[in-house]
């Protein structure tokens, strides 16, 4: 709108506000165009050391022009500004979940199912729409969903008999199947277990229906293909979900976003404006990868630069889960003689880290173990002397069990630790079978958030969805309580580990972009940043930390973009 047609006060206090303003919003000067929208009387924590605390931001062409008080916001906005009053109400930067997966296919969730009769009901109910020939997909049970921690196919026979049942526990790391697919994939008990996979069987040598790590390939290749549009669908559902916990980043730690069918969608949503959420997607992490892989993984990046949709991290695995018995410790798992399944040799991981970092190209290493954690570091603190590489912001993911030895490397390498706040939620699977395993003095180090803060380490948080909810409030929760929302077990699980919910904010926020190189464009609101944040029903620094888990996202708002609006929101 031309500026003869405003208001003359309203025009007059405008240019007054730009003359004292600061940061973006003065570059711009008096014959700047006013903002898009302003966010007026709010209780901001804007992550920054120079300005904590704000009432209001002002916002335009999907940035912010304006941190500071509602009088200098309010200048700022012509006849055509959106003006939203946030009556009080609790800002922080858009979260960023540093640490997602893409659930492509529709599956049964199986998540607190706690008994085998509770997952049969939900596989029966899953399965009633379907036809016959159907495969019966679910996710997210526990070992200790069984009598005695003991999976086995003839539960999924008798819920439904002859059908092809293939179900993913909670950590991905293991699948269950019926008896229909162990003949249809061909396996029998001569059947040997793939590399850097087991068959599990039982005391007769019978496959249980169990298979971990590489052999869930034998049953997983049988389910037919999706397509695009399939998984573009499930793209849209998942990030419009994501939007709504207050998300406006997620990290997708899988290589296969960056090829085939995934790439497709995710090129596509972002073409047709469909993305509420910015994603970073990684590219394979590959044993024998070449240089001219390599070259086409930081083409991948550089074409993405500056989108919705970015690339510039390679995802590997070292391990396995501590509840499957496939991750790498340095000494076996209580009542077992095994050590896990490290995926690598040394050698090859040495190798294979050096390529990556000598192409520029950012690692990110699956670790759970003490074992896999110390490859990890190995290789990484390798990688930097050989290439005089610095600044790569090498990650390892999950670090749930490291050597306390280890914990002072992370600073010292420049290695950053990719956390999941809800690892430390204690749930039945935690205390059942996770902690059992590990034995009392391991169980006491896991996912140890506040170690990492004090050894000085990066720490981002990311959930691992769909291995544990998205929601952000129920991460801040488990790791500032180590309770249950239940508020069990009393006093938290390793209650010395718990962190403010400042410091887990700040991993979900600035930590969070910085694990992605983005920590100049978002993860604190200055002027000049992305205009990513979102608006709290509550007061998180504010409330006993119990509540936490009720507080709600009103408001989200990505680019300048309302991405989510809760029905009771902040109207305008
Ligand atoms: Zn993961």
């Amino acid at each position: 709108m031309p500026a003869g047609l405003r208001a003359p006060a309203r025009r007059a206090a405008w240019l007054l506000a730009l003359a004292t303003c600061s940061g973006a919003a003065c570059r711009t000067g008096p014959a700047a165009p006013p903002a898009d929208a302003v966010y007026l009387n709010a209780r901001v924590w804007t992550g920054e050391a120079a300005q904590p605390d704000a009432e209001a931001l002002a916002v335009r062409d999907g940035r912010l022009v304006f941190v500071g008080d509602t009088a200098g916001a309010r200048a700022l906005a012509g006849p055509s500004t959106t003006i939203v009053d946030l009556a009080g109400r609790r800002v922080v930067p858009g979260f960023n979940d540093a640490h997602w997966h893409l659930p492509t296919r529709r599956s049964a969730d199986l998540g607190d199912s706690r008994t085998v009769t509770e997952i049969a009901r939900r596989l029966v109910e899953f399965a009633r729409p379907l036809g016959p020939d159907q495969w019966v997909l679910g996710r997210s049970w526990g070992p200790s969903d069984f009598p005695a921690n003991q999976p086995h196919r003839r539960f999924l026979d008798e819920a439904l008999p002859g059908r092809k049942v293939l179900l993913t526990d909670r950590d991905g790391h293991q699948v269950l199947v019926s008896s229909a697919v162990l003949v249809l994939a061909g396996i029998t008990r001569a059947t040997p277990d793939p590399p850097n996979g087991r068959i599990v069987r039982d005391a007769s040598g019978e496959p249980t229906g169990v298979l971990q790590e590489d052999a869930m390939g034998l049953a997983r290749r049988l389910v037919p293909e999706q397509s695009a549009d399939e998984v573009g669908q499930a793209l849209r559902a998942e990030l419009a979900t994501a939007a709504s916990y207050g998300l406006t980043s997620v990290q997708v730690a899988s290589g296969s976003v960056s090829a085939g069918i995934e790439y497709e969608a995710y090129t596509a949503a972002e073409r047709r404006g469909e993305l509420p959420v910015r994603v970073r997607g990684a590219v394979p992490f590959e044993r024998a990868v070449t240089p001219e892989r390599l070259a086409g993984f930081v083409a991948l990046r550089d074409r993405h630069a500056g989108g919705v949709l970015r690339f510039g991290i390679a995802k590997g695995m070292l391990d396995g889960t501590v509840d499957a018995r496939t991750a790498a410790m340095l000494d076996p798992y209580v009542g077992h003689d095994d050590r896990g399944l490290p995926m690598w040799t040394a050698e090859d991981l040495t190798r294979a880290v050096a390529a990556y970092d000598r192409a520029g190209l950012q690692v990110e290493l699956h670790a759970i173990g003490d074992r896999a954690i110390r490859l990890a570091l190995d290789a990484y603190d390798h990688a930097a002397r050989e290439n005089g590489t610095t600044g790569r912001r090498h990650r390892v993911e999950h670090v749930e069990v490291p050597d306390p030895a280890d914990l002072p490397r992370f600073a010292a390498l420049g290695v950053l630790a990719s956390t999941q706040a809800m690892f430390a939620s204690p749930d039945s699977i935690t205390l059942n079978n996770y902690a059992p395993l590990l034995g009392p003095a391991r169980a006491a180090r896991a996912n140890a958030f506040r170690r990492f803060d004090e050894a000085g380490a990066v720490q981002a948080f990311g959930s691992d969805y769909p291995v544990f909810t998205m929601e952000v409030m129920r991460g801040i929760h488990a790791a500032v309580t180590r309770q249950l929302p239940e508020g069990t077990p009393a006093g938290g699980w390793y209650p010395e580990h718990r962190i403010t919910v400042e410091a887990a904010v700040r991993h979900f926020t600035r930590d969070a972009a910085y694990a992605e190189f983005a920590e100049t464009e978002k993860g604190t609101l200055a002027p000049g940043r992305l205009a990513d944040f979102v608006v709290l029903s509550a007061d998180i620094f504010a409330i006993a930390p119990e509540r936490l888990p009720e507080v709600k996202a009103v408001l989200t708002v990505m680019g300048g973009r309302q991405t989510w609006s809760a029905p009771d929101g902040p109207g305008r």
